[in-house]
């Protein structure tokens, strides 16, 4: 099969190559899906520099196969492996769990004592098969286009969960996207405006600043703005409910300033650093809420799929590149030209 092999680390014009690996075949307890599309993911830049430190999983040596989400169609189903048949359109939740351990008991399967995810800790989705356990298959809704499908996936489920199951937004709050054009981020514009929230997307460009609107923002903060100023004046000075950062690094303290007292403050992601500097106090002395919230459980896997299926979620895509061209993908995403996620056209929808 053809695959973007991770060969080393480095610039992925040098480390990652599309070439032909040996096909998997469906083992005992697995599913060969032959994949119609995946996507990328800053992940996948990280595993490229091999970024270590505290949260980040360990990965197996190279030569590997990146990719945490894949759609298409199953081929086999191995020893053991009822109920999945050949033809049958598949959408992969990308979280490896064991489904016994207690956190996977309760229903969280992110929380899994032998978590990992996929294209992490197993080979991923930009090839043109991958084999997965049943557990993680989803049948694909009729009608359900390659561009929902896009989004059926890390991004999205990160955000879905951080808002939705952690933060509980409700209708009529305010929240404050911080890195609102990247995968995570135009997700979560999309997911409290269904909610019925009034959205404030912090970007760093004026074309991303028209983007956030025209995809439902109701304000937008520029990154060459005070964050914590702009979000008070366009909250007559209160602040905001709720706020998702899936970016770090030094603006983190705005976005905890930016919060109402009492308010609450998803975390899914240090893209920008991991080591902030922050006054304790800021945060009690306020009442407010830190919450983590990385990768979504395998039952919010299936509510996000049935939102798209309900068209009440519209999907955001940047681009859609084949595989033999991920290194161009990949430069929009290290250069943050993107608004949304990039699609991986790999194999017949
Ligand atoms: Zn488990």
């Amino acid at each position: 099969m053809r695959a973007a092999v991770q060969v080393g680390y480095g610039s992925s014009d040098t480390s990652l190559l599309v070439r032909e690996v040996t096909t998997p075949r469906a083992g005992p307890g697995e599913v060969l899906v032959r994949v119609a599309g995946s996507t990328l993911n800053r992940k996948d830049l990280f595993a490229l520099a091999n970024l270590t430190g505290p949260g980040i999983r360990a990965r197996p040596p190279l030569p590997h196969v990146n990719g945490t989400d894949a759609w298409g169609t199953v081929v086999a189903a191995g020893e053991g492996v009822d109920g999945w048949h050949p033809g049958e359109r598949v959408v992969v939740y990308p979280g490896l769990y064991c489904a016994a351990c207690e956190f996977c008991v309760r229903g969280e399967t992110s929380a899994c004592t032998t978590y990992g995810v996929i294209g992490e800790q197993c080979w991923g989705g930009h090839a043109e098969f991958i084999t997965v356990p049943p557990r993680n298959l989803e049948r694909i809704p009729e009608g359900l286009g390659p561009e929902a499908l896009a989004c059926v996936g890390g991004s999205w489920l990160t955000a879905w969960r951080a808002l939705i199951s952690v933060a509980s937004i409700r209708t009529g709050e305010t929240v404050l996207v911080v890195g609102a054009s990247g995968g995570v981020g135009t997700a979560a514009i999309q997911i409290a405006r269904a909610a019925g929230c009034r959205v404030i997307a912090a970007v760093g460009t004026q074309w991303k600043a028209r983007r956030a609107m025209e995809s439902g923002a109701d304000a937008v903060v520029m990154a060459d703005e005070p964050l914590k100023e702009s979000v008070m004046a366009l909250t007559t000075g209160r602040g905001v409910d709720v706020a998702i950062d899936s970016v770090g690094g030094a603006g983190w303290r705005d976005t905890i300033g930016a919060l109402v007292p009492l308010g609450r403050m998803a975390v899914c992601g240090a893209t920008a650093g991991d080591a902030p500097s922050i006054s304790i106090r800021e945060i009690y002395q306020s009442h407010r809420r830190i919450l983590g919230a990385p990768l979504g459980t395998r039952a919010e896997f299936t509510a996000l799929l049935r939102a798209f299926a309900a068209g009440r979620l519209a999907p955001v895509v940047h681009a859609v590149v084949p595989l033999e061209r991920i290194h161009e993908g990949l430069r929009l995403l290290e250069r943050r030209e993107i608004f949304g996620k990039i699609a991986v056209a790999i194999g017949e929808a």
